[in-house]
This record gives C-alpha cells, sequence and structure tokens, in this order.
C-alpha cells in the first residue's frame, strides 16, 4: 500500500502510437495526462525497422524513431510521460484505482487503456536473433512485405491472418512457402482456398521450422522439417514471416473490462472507445485483431482522448471541452 495516493484527471496506459495520439490530444484538451510507458517503451513499432505507410512521411521513418517524435510531441503539450508498469488495476467503484510496479497508487478520473497486443513467435534462437537485427525475420506483411518485392519468402501459420498475409505477399513476392504444422489449416474455408489457389504460394503441409538461416546479418533461408517423415530440408528465402496469432496485453484488466474470448477488448458502444466501464476507454491494438496497423492504433487514441473528455466534462461543470482538438 502507497504512502500518498496520487490523483490524476487521465492515466494513459501504453506508448504505442495510440497511447502518444490520446496524449497529444488530451494534453491539449487540458486534461494533463499522465503517461506510463510499459515494459516496451514505443511498442511494436520499436521491433519494426522502416515504416514506409504511416501518412505524413514521404521517405519511410524507422520505428523506433517515430516513436520517439510521438514522444517528443506528447511532452510538447506537457504529457507527463513515465517509466513504469501498471501492474494491477481495480475498477470497481468510482474511482479508477492503478498501481505502477505494485507499488504506488494512482487515482484516476479517466483511464485510456493502449496496451496493444504482443506478436507472438515461435521463439527459436536464430528466430529472435534475426528479428533484433531488423535482418529479416517479420510478424507483420503489410508493414514489411514491401522489402521483399520479387524476394522468395517463407510464412509460418495456418489462420486466417497467415492466409491472408499469405496472399498480401505474394502480391509482391515472387514466391511465398507457407508452413503449415498440421495436415488442414486452421483458417476459414474461404481464405484457405485463396492461398490454395494462388499460384505463386506454395503450402507445406505437417511442416515445422527447425531453424531460420542467415549469414550473421541477414536471412537467406529455412530449414523445415516434415514432422510425419522427420525429412527436413533447406528453402531458400530472404524473408521471414510468422504470423501464429497475437495476444493482447489486457491481462490486469480481467474481471473488470469485458474482453471478448481471445482477451481483446470489447467496446461498449461501437464507433467509441467507450468500454463496460465509465471513465475507461480503449484504443489501439488492445480492442484490433482486424487492422493493427500504426495508423489506425493513432486514429483511436484520438478519438479515446475526445470521449474522456466529453465524459470529463459531463461529470464535472468547470471543466469545459476544449476547442483547439477541432481546429
Ligand atoms: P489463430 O489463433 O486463429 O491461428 C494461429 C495459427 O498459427 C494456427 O493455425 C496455429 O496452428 C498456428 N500456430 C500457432 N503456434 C504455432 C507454432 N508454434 N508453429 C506453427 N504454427 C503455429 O490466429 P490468427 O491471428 O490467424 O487469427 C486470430 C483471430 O482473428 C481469429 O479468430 C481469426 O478468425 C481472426 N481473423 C480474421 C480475419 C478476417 O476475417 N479477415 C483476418 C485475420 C484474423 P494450429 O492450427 O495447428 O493450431
Amino acid at each position: 500500500m502507497s504512502d500518498t495516493i496520487e490523483k490524476v484527471k487521465c492515466l494513459i496506459i501504453g506508448s504505442g502510437p495510440a497511447g502518444y495520439t490520446a496524449a497529444i490530444y488530451a494534453a491539449r484538451a487540458n486534461m494533463k495526462p499522465v503517461l506510463y510507458q510499459g515494459t516496451q517503451p514505443g511498442g511494436q513499432l520499436t521491433t519494426t525497422n522502416e515504416v514506409e505507410n504511416f501518412p505524413g512521411y514521404p521517405e519511410g521513418i524507422t520505428g523506433p524513431a517515430m516513436m520517439m517524435e510521438l514522444q517528443a510531441q506528447a511532452e510538447r503539450f506537457e504529457t507527463d510521460v513515465r517509466d513504469g508498469w501498471i501492474t494491477k488495476v481495480d475498477f470497481s467503484g468510482d474511482v479508477h484505482k492503478v498501481w505502477v510496479n505494485e507499488e504506488k497508487e494512482i487515482h484516476a478520473e479517466t483511464v485510456i487503456i493502449s496496451t496493444g497486443a504482443s506478436a507472438k513467435y515461435l521463439g527459436l534462437e536464430s528466430e529472435q536473433k534475426y528479428l533484433k537485427l531488423g535482418g529479416g525475420v517479420s510478424a507483420c506483411a503489410v508493414c514489411d512485405g514491401f522489402f521483399y518485392r520479387n524476394h522468395e519468402v517463407v510464412l509460418v501459420g495456418a489462420g486466417d491472418s497467415a492466409c491472408e498475409e499469405a496472399h498480401y505477399l505474394s502480391k509482391l513476392c515472387k514466391k511465398v512457402t507457407m508452413l503449415v504444422r498440421r495436415d488442414e489449416f486452421r483458417a476459414s474455408k474461404i481464405m484457405a482456398a485463396r492461398v490454395k489457389n494462388t499460384e505463386n504460394i506454395e503450402i507445406l503441409f505437417n511442416t515445422e521450422t527447425e531453424e531460420v538461416l542467415g549469414d550473421g546479418q541477414v536471412v537467406t533461408g529455412v530449414r523445415v522439417k516434415n514432422n510425419k517423415t522427420n525429412e527436413a530440408h533447406d528453402i531458400p528465402a530472404t524473408g521471414f514471416f510468422v504470423a501464429i496469432g497475437h495476444k493482447p496485453n489486457t491481462d490486469i484488466f480481467k474481471g473488470f473490462i469485458d474482453l471478448d474470448e481471445t482477451g481483446y477488448i470489447k467496446y461498449a458502444k461501437p464507433g467509441t472507445s467507450k468500454t463496460n466501464v465509465d471513465g475507461v476507454f480503449v484504443s489501439g491494438d488492445a480492442a484490433d485483431h482486424v487492422y493493427r496497423q500504426a495508423i489506425t492504433a493513432a486514429g483511436t487514441g484520438c478519438m479515446a482522448a475526445l470521449d474522456a473528455e466529453r465524459y470529463l466534462a459531463a461529470k464535472d461543470s468547470t471543466f469545459e471541452v476544449s476547442t483547439s482538438n477541432y481546429n
């Protein structure tokens, strides 16, 4: 139990494009936002090399550089950006209680959840090595596929995301080899049929990844093994895409915030950022398993700040909705 409880008007949890955009809007609306960065400051984009699809960067920008710019923009309007990890919440009463690093207690009038989702990886040492080097391992075909135009790539996964990503890559790449660990897809029939009918996608069933091969800097291929015959072989490739699902970072909200069966936060009212708890809003990938883009996360971050501002104005007649966000 902390000695002193801090009271804040607007607490933002998470530091990806959703969190920082919410902060920019909340700060400009005099909500004096406090933003906790979490364990991966900058969010998923810090594992992306080049971002070429965020409007406003005609030459592209690296993921980490973009996140530093978003942080600087939020701080320019005096967002209080802090190191720290939210370890517990209690949204059962009128006051939204939040604990930082299991110690500090904060009471927030509004909370904006922007905790994102984490891509799942296979966990192979070689996969993690080339992921960290930015050398050809990716969990986002829409973000990184463009860098593999006319190349041969390998993609692992058999769900709807994998099929969607394989199909996306097939339009850019010379060849996509899809590794499916069982003898069937998990994806819906229509999505599976689409990849089966695409000429430059080769599907290897009962096939698992043994190792991502490389020259120490970049990926050069993938060693795979048929789990029925135990036969292994190498596939030449410059890109290794992992599409085995995402995990939304929402565990701490269980019991307070309505989640769907896979852990994504449910919107209480479609077309808004409202959750089932008054005064608690959500933005970004924590509630989005479909689009998962930096720009859509930023858009919902803006929505969450505007919804929080209106919530405060309705609750407290002395808090005026600002005009700056509508200019
Ligand atoms: P899913 O959990 O549906 O699928 C994950 C896939 O990855 C499964 O095929 C699974 O194999 C495979 N996998 C998991 N771990 C490993 C591993 N270690 N090695 C090899 N393969 C592995 O995740 P998705 O991201 O595809 O989809 C999540 C949700 O989003 C689903 O409900 C989906 O329908 C939905 N979605 C809908 C879309 C649409 O309608 N346009 C687009 C994208 C997603 P196995 O089958 O053997 O378990």
